[in-house]
Parts: C-alpha cells; sequence; structure tokens
C-alpha cells in the first residue's frame, strides 16, 4: 500500500522563533489525532531544519528541506549540501517545485543531479511537477508533465525511484486561489501512475505516491482526497497556520 502524505511547504516564510512555534502547534495537534496511516511533513526553510527537528516527534511529524545543492560540498557559497540536511534529522527535501524551476532557472538536468544527491544521502524526495496556464490551455500539460518525469527523474533504477513522491503542481493553481478540479487533478495523477507503469512496472507504480498542491485548502482538501490517485497534498498558504494544516490532515485521514 502506498502512503497517504500531507506535506506543508513553508516557503520563505516564519522567522525561527514563529517556524518553532508553528512547529510545535503542529506536532501537538498531529498527536493529539494520530492516526498512522497518514505520514505528516513540514518543508520549513534550511535555518530552520536542525532546531525544528528537536521539537517534533519523528514519527509524528517529519521534517523536509525545500531545496538542495547540485554539488556533494566544496567551494559553492551559500549553497547547502544533502549531506547537511540529512545532518539535521531531515528525512525528506522538495525538489523541482515551480518557483525553483522558474524563478532559479532549474532546469531537469540540474534537477537530476539533486535528487541524485539527495539519494546518496538517504532522503526522500517530493518531486513537483506541472504546467503552466499556457500549457494546460494550449492541450500540452500531458507532454509537459511527461517531460519533467523522464528527464528528472527516469534514470533511477527501480529501487532509487522508490525514495520518490510525486507532487502534482498546476502552476496556474498555486498561491492562487485557483484550485484543479478533482476530476482534472485524477485525470493528470491517473496519467503521471501510467507514465511511471510505462518506465517501472504496474507494482512501483502502485506503491507511488502522487500528491495535489495548488491552493488545497481545508474545504477543498476532503473532494480532492476522494480521488482513487490523489494519495495526498503539498501544502503552500494553509500549512501556515496549524488550524488549517491540520484540518488537511484530517480530510486525508478521513478517506
Ligand atoms: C506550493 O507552492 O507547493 C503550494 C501548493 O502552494 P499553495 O498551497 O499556496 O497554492
Amino acid at each position: 500500500m502506498r502512503k497517504k502524505i500531507v506535506a506543508g511547504n513553508w516557503k520563505m516564510n516564519k522567522t525561527l522563533q514563529e517556524g518553532l512555534e508553528l512547529a510545535k502547534e503542529v506536532n501537538s495537534k498531529v498527536k493529539a489525532n494520530h492516526a498512522k496511516e497518514v505520514t505528516v511533513v513540514i518543508g520549513t526553510p534550511f535555518i530552520h531544519l536542525s532546531e525544528v527537528s528537536k521539537v517534533v516527534d519523528p514519527d509524528i511529524v517529519a521534517i523536509s528541506a525545500q531545496n538542495c545543492a547540485t554539488e556533494a560540498s566544496g567551494a559553492y557559497t551559500g549553497e547547502v549540501s544533502a549531506a547537511m540536511i540529512a545532518s539535521t534529522g531531515s528525512r525528506y527535501v522538495i525538489l523541482g517545485h515551480s518557483e525553483r524551476r522558474s524563478y532559479y532557472g532549474e532546469t531537469d538536468e540540474i534537477l537530476a543531479k539533486k535528487v541524485e544527491r539527495a539519494l546518496e544521502n538517504n532522503l526522500e524526495i517530493i518531486f513537483c511537477v506541472g504546467e503552466v496556464l499556457a500549457e494546460r490551455e494550449n492541450g500540452k500539460h500531458f507532454e509537459v508533465v511527461e517531460s519533467q518525469l523522464v528527464n528528472g527523474l527516469f534514470n533511477l533504477t527501480a529501487e532509487q525511484f522508490s525514495h520518490i513522491v510525486i507532487a502534482y503542481e498546476p502552476v496556474w493553481a498555486i498561491g492562487t486561489g485557483k484550485t484543479a478540479s478533482s476530476a482534472q487533478a485524477e485525470e493528470m495523477h491517473a496519467f503521471i501512475r501510467k507514465t511511471i507503469a510505462g518506465k517501472y512496472g504496474q507494482e512501483v507504480a502502485e506503491a507511488t505516491s502522487i500528491l495535489y498542491g495548488g491552493s488545497c485548502n481545508p474545504k477543498n482538501a476532503d473532494e480532492l482526497f476522494s480521488q482513487p490517485d490523489v494519495d495526498g497534498g503539498l501544502i503552500g498558504g494553509a500549512s501556515l497556520k496549524s488550524d488549517d494544516f491540520i484540518a488537511i490532515v484530517k480530510a486525508r485521514q478521513n478517506h
């Protein structure tokens, strides 16, 4: 059975003190509703990672970084390596977020290197894919997502691929308040699963968790999670308030 996952992406929000408060709140609220079948992850800024890992119970809330360097170590001023992330107790890293792709020029080739570094350091990867609005309007969304999967991930072995979680995040839905309909999400998630099956076989595809991201909130989470191929969510804005985030975790528990 594949994992059900609700992962928060705090992006560049919260000072260290605010982040610690939020992490403590999330930890205690998840603990109070603990349902082992949902994996809860919080993706914090780099500087929060080691402190946050001291205030959450790793069996209750897993910690994720939002990026890692392409290189293992050395003279790369300002970069943070996958080994450094792992050394804080973080278990996950989000790679390929559309904000990284568009604002920081992260290509599929760059992302493939980051994926390698993360796997070398035993991190689980939440790998984001998704089309921009013009690509959807031109009917290119399947093609775009397929090429992001093929170029970013399909050089991996099946064993390596078992450490990948996919997050389908239509760029037009991120931070816009415009959510993909549950039918649009399901259609793309089923396509992603079929594409994975074509490369790695049905068993691997069935075991891969595919999260939806893009203005997911306590009101629409239930409907999105009712879809058979939507295994959970990657949550931006709504992960910054513990009550909203927990409401989404509960929506995932209920299915
Ligand atoms: C995200 O950026 O990963 C995201 C899903 O953001 P939001 O929920 O704010 O749309």
